[in-house]
């Protein structure tokens, strides 16, 4: 059973991956390089447990929303910080079409725990279809939730601000080792870039260019997160964010033009007013999976090297239950799932 870890990346992936180790009394090692082309510095940070493509629960919700709650709020307890909101969120109906098998998804028995009776849209939103309101919702201060980690755990010395060079890695049989540092097990939490890495290059994580705005307004108030296709998100004192676009084989994950006016057009159809004042504009890669599931496991050809990896665009509602399952897997506790097993993939290695 493995008790050391060495972890390369401190997204969201790694972050509670590492707490999860940590609390179960592994030593952890985390390596990140200040976050560099980090998703989730820039996530919305949104969880919804309804799909608004087939109007059914999402891939199991309600076992994620349960690991969830037993992750961020004790994360925020340990933080002394506010980083896990809970809200209703209103879906912004399209279409008399729409409205309808909204009707019909209330009567669903596996659905009615998810779905207020009723909803009204809040002042300012054009909504000529009505709004239906979602429970269990919500969204996590990932920014806050990661500088706060990263800061405890340079403080206790078990994170390093450096580029993981893989080249300096050395596997045998008692372990991994890496600039005077052993342990167990290697595990990738890198993201998007691990398209980057010799060891996981294979794994078929898509980079998927996303943006976001952060704006300003009196014209309209909400305390629920909107979604109309998009989300607009309200972070208190007259701020929202919104967001995001959709862009497989972009350039650079640099902000764009065309993304700003994008947003703005789609935030004037539903806001019915002025312009906002546009404070903030951010751009990332969400690690995409072509069958939307996530990548876990150890590589095929070497056991000690470990994939934590493809939470697309999902992370915030997948990454505590796979890390506990991850977790138990490690430990033997449990064997790995196999829709998230990246053997399903082994074929990209070994053709
Ligand atoms: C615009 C946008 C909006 C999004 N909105 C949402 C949302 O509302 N809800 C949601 O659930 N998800 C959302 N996502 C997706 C979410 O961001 C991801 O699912 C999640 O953050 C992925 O986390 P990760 O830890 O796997 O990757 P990352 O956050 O990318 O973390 C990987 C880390 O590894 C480090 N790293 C990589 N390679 C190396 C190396 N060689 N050496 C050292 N360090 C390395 C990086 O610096 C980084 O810090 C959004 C993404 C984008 C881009």
């Amino acid at each position: 059973m493995s008790r050391s870890a060495l972890l390369i990346g401190q997204g969201l992936a790694g972050t509670i991956l590492g707490w999860e180790l940590l609390r179960r009394g592994w030593q952890v090692h985390l390596i990140d390089h200040h976050h560099q082309g980090s998703s989730s510095l820039v996530a919305g940070g949104l969880w919804n447990p309804i799909s608004f493509r087939t109007h059914g629960l999402t891939w199991r919700a309600t076992e994620l929303l349960e690991a969830m709650e037993n992750c961020y709020p004790a994360l925020a307890r340990e933080l002394g910080q506010a980083i896990y909101h809970p809200l209703p969120l209103l879906r912004v109906l399209s279409s008399a079409e729409e409205a309808n098998r909204w009707d019909e998804r209330m009567t669903d028995p596996a659905l009615r725990p998810f779905l207020a009776d009723s909803a009204v849209p809040p002042q300012g939103i054009h909504a000529p279809f009505g709004v239906g309101e979602v429970k269990h919702a919500g969204w996590v201060d990932v920014p806050a939730l990661l500088t706060g980690m990263r800061d405890l755990w340079l403080e206790a010395g078990i994170l390093a601000h450096e580029n993981f060079d893989e080249s300096a890695l050395q596997t045998g049989a008692d372990g991994v080792h890496y600039r005077g540092l052993r342990a167990d097990v290697a595990i990738w939490c890198s993201g998007w870039q691990v398209a980057g890495s010799r060891a996981f290059s294979w794994l078929p994580v898509v980079p998927n260019k996303g943006e976001i705005l952060t704006f300003r307004t009196t014209r309209f108030s909400s305390e629920s997160i909107l979604n109309f296709g998009q989300f607009i998100l309200p972070l208190g004192g007259g701020r929202y964010r919104a967001g995001a676009t959709w862009k497989l084989g972009a350039a650079d994950d640099r902000p764009t033009e065309q993304a700003r006016q994008y947003l703005l057009g789609r935030l004037q159809q539903v806001m019915m007013s002025e312009e906002p004042e546009v404070i903030g504009q951010a751009s990332g890669f969400r690690p995409t999976v072509p069958d939307r599931r996530p990548l876990l496991g150890s590589h095929p050809h070497q056991p000690r090297w470990h994939s934590f990896n493809g939470f697309g665009s999902r992370g915030v509602m997948l990454v505590p239950a796979m890390a506990v399952h991850y977790a138990d897997v490690l430990e033997e506790k449990a064997s790995l799932h196999p829709e998230v097993n990246l053997e399903r993939y082994r074929t990209r290695l070994d053709p």
